[in-house]
């Protein structure tokens, strides 16, 4: 049966195509998927930023400044200016007082056909001082008549992509709305009635009307609660199953010939790993490092322990840059070992790819490194028993896991991650998972010597980035790439590249997200090898890469990053034994929170620290909350919601599955629908995968 098949049907008019709605055609279709919006349900969870709030005057007089109002007007007269200037209608009130109405670039042209001199029309919008003058620049609606405008007084407003308006969006919301099914109720009647939550269909509803905390709450619990149970689900099916006990004798381990001895945490985590290998359970464990403590050097004796006792070991990379590095390094700490240790990415082809498959299958090779390309349904191993999930961070840890799952006998699994994921998140993200933590760094590692730096310095950041080269030390330039902005993004981060090489000539790379594969890895190699003396990236070098000759960074639009990423980003330099430097070049406009942030920086290296201020630092204060996505699996959920009420929606996942694990109840098949709404039916998927 497909994924679709398995949908109960009562949700098929939520998952309609976005473009079966009337008036969205390709033009609509780019701009909404851009946000995100491809489905009706998409755009019934695409909730308001805010509210704005009208009051109805018959007189500007009645009206403060910065006050939005609707209000009654007689055109009186057109200006146009000459050149680029703005589009100025005249209009009067009741009492003969004039308001200026400004249009800027193509708006003029309906503010012409929409007011006409000598007609009266109703106008929204919000009022301004310029100069001696009233004002409203760009109304948010003209009407003819006064009831369409005073029936919405209070109006939603939406997060917009380029070629949307407030208008565009509201107006498909509505008939999304209209598509609303009649879904069983899946929260807990007691927590229902306690919270005095609305119906799923009335939260829907309410939340897109106005300021409606409850709706909110409501609408956040449902997904915090698909999320704690489909990792439930994932848990117990990972109990039941049978693993492959795995016994080392040592003696791969004893043939290792690290240039380190281990720390006391590395150690711990070996052996809190070996335990779990030796269970006919399978391991589900998260090893949380931060960046430089050396996870890798624990993964590897991971699959020796495997490897010892007969097994396959694999090891999975997000990235191809990374993958490949890994092979490198490991193979150079096993060198001693004999044992053999392949590289597969979506890229080895023909000959070489098929050698490779040849030895995963006859079980020659015992460690295979490698993107997502080591799961695809051709890759068949002999005995593999072990999945290592390197940089596991943010999204899609049921996914993953699922992964093991397809074994014969389910693999042991250990993801790793660096991204410090504060206490209120570890939860959400990765539920019931045992986890080891190194919380000692490696001797020896020198702080990074951190500044922030106005970007008026730029040509003294520079004229230092010369004096390093010439040493012969090596640097990094980072630029910022963000979805929304990713064409301009992209144009800065080349500029500045072009710029750099002007300077310092053929030694200056450039990688970036859009690049062919093969050309960010050939710069990439050329900067690891040393050949390269600066490289110039996006955030693609955020996970780790591993060059110790580079002990700077420059990090521009500094204010632009989550404090988690820039951590992450710092963690690039600081991993020799030479003092390195961290120089965030702060933009002009900043931000009091923004300050704060980059000061922070400067203070401590404490990954734990940073990612618990930077959820304080977004979190409070605002009413709806801010919904990041990227940085927590959730888009209804805010931080603030997430802190609330995942404790709540965990006790309840749990308390469901103890009741009704087989999710068979009349609760447990809502549940069921819940599970597919969010699109967590990998969960479901396990219930009837057996
Ligand atoms: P991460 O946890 O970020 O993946 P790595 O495994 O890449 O960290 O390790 C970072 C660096 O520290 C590597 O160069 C590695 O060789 C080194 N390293 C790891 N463990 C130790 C140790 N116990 N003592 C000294 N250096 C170590
Ligand atoms: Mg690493």
């Amino acid at each position: 049966m497909t994924r679709r098949a398995m949908r109960p049907d009562l949700l098929n008019p939520l998952f309609a195509e976005t473009e079966s709605l009337k008036g969205v055609g390709p033009g609509l279709a780019r701009p909404l998927e851009k946000l995100g919006l491809t489905r009706v349900r998409d755009l019934v969870y695409h909730l308001p930023d805010r509210f704005v709030s009208r009051r109805a005057v018959t007189r500007l007089d009645e009206a403060g400044i910065g006050e939005n109002i609707v209000i009654g007007l007689t055109v009186r007269e057109h200006r146009a200016s000459a050149g680029r200037g703005p589009f100025r209608v005249l209009a009067e009130d009741d009492a003969g007082d004039i308001v200026t109405l400004t249009y800027f670039g193509r708006a003029s042209y309906t503010a012409r056909k929409l007011l006409p001199v000598g007609e009266r029309r109703w106008i929204a919008g919000r009022l301004d001082q310029f100069g001696q003058m009233r004002q409203i620049v760009h109304p948010d609606h003209v009407a003819q008549d006064s009831g369409e405008l005073t029936a919405h007084l209070t109006e939603p407003v939406y997060p917009l992509s380029e070629g949307l308006t407030q208008g565009r969006i509201a107006g498909l919301v509505h008939q999304a709305l209209g598509h609303l099914p009649h879904l069983p109720e899946w929260v807990e009647p007691g927590l229902l009635a306690r919270e005095a939550w609305p119906n799923w269909a009335e939260a829907v509803a309410e939340a897109h009307k106005g300021e409606n905390a409850k709706a909110r709450d409501r609408l956040a619990y449902d997904e915090l609660l698909a999320n704690s149970l489909a990792l439930m689900l994932v848990r117990a099916s990972n109990r039941t199953r049978r693993g492959l006990p795995l016994h080392g004798d040592g003696h791969l381990r004893k043939r290792l010939d690290l240039p380190f001895s281990l720390t006391g945490a590395q150690q711990r985590a070996i052996a809190e790993v070996e335990a779990d290998l030796a269970q006919g359970a399978p391991m589900l464990r998260l090893l949380q490092g931060d960046v430089g403590s050396g996870k890798t050097a624990v993964a590897l004796h991971a699959m020796l322990i495997a490897v010892e006792a007969g097994a396959q070991a694999a090891m999975l990379a997000p990235t191809e840059i990374l993958a490949r590095q890994h092979a490198e390094t490991l193979r150079r700490m096993a060198a001693g070992t004999g044992v053999t240790i392949a590289l597969l990415t979506g890229r080895d082809k023909g000959k070489a790819r098929e050698a490779t498959l040849m030895g995963l299958l006859d079980g020659s090779i015992q460690i295979c490194v490698g993107t997502h390309a080591i799961f695809q349904e051709a890759v068949a191993y002999r005995n593999l028993a072990l999945v290592v999930i390197d940089e596991q961070h943010r999204f899609g840890v049921g996914q993953r896991l699922m992964l093991t799952q397809k074994a014969r006998t389910t693999a042991h699994c250990l993801a790793m991650t660096a991204t410090p994921i504060p206490r209120t998140l570890t939860l959400a993200q990765y539920g019931e998972m045992d986890v080891s933590r190194l919380d000692e760094m490696p001797p020896g590692r020198q702080p990074i010597d951190t500044r922030v730096v106005s970007t008026d310095r730029v040509e003294e950041v520079i004229a230092g980035i010369g004096r390093h080269l010439a040493k012969g030390g090596q640097a990094y330039w980072v630029c910022p790439m963000v979805r929304e902005q990713e064409t301009e993004d992209l144009a800065a981060a080349e500029a500045r590249h072009a710029l750099l090489k002007e300077r310092f000539g053929d030694g200056v790379e450039l990688v970036h997200g859009q690049l062919r594969p093969e050309a960010k890895d050939a710069a990439m190699e050329r900067f690891a090898r040393g050949e390269a003396g600066l490289l110039v990236a996006t955030t693609v070098i955020e996970v780790g890469v591993d060059v110790p000759n580079a002990t700077l960074m420059v990090i521009e639009h500094a204010e632009r990053f989550g404090l988690a990423q820039l951590h992450q980003l710092r963690g690039r330099v600081g991993r020799g034994t030479g003092r390195s430097t961290c120089l965030l070049l702060r933009g002009e406009a900043l931000s009091e929170t923004g300050r704060e942030r980059l000061a922070l920086m400067r203070e401590t290296q404490d990954g734990f620290l940073l990612a618990e201020e930077d959820l304080r630092l977004r979190g409070g204060g605002e009413l709806l909350g801010t919904r990041q996505s990227g940085d927590t699996p959730f888009r209804v959920a805010s931080f603030d919601q997430i802190a609330r009420l995942l404790p709540l929606a965990h006790d309840d996942a749990r308390l469901l599955m103890e009741r009704d694990g087989g999710l068979s109840s009349p609760r447990g098949e809502a549940a069921r629908v819940l599970l597919y709404l969010f699109e967590r039916d990998w969960g479901v998927q396990l219930l009837r995968g057996g």
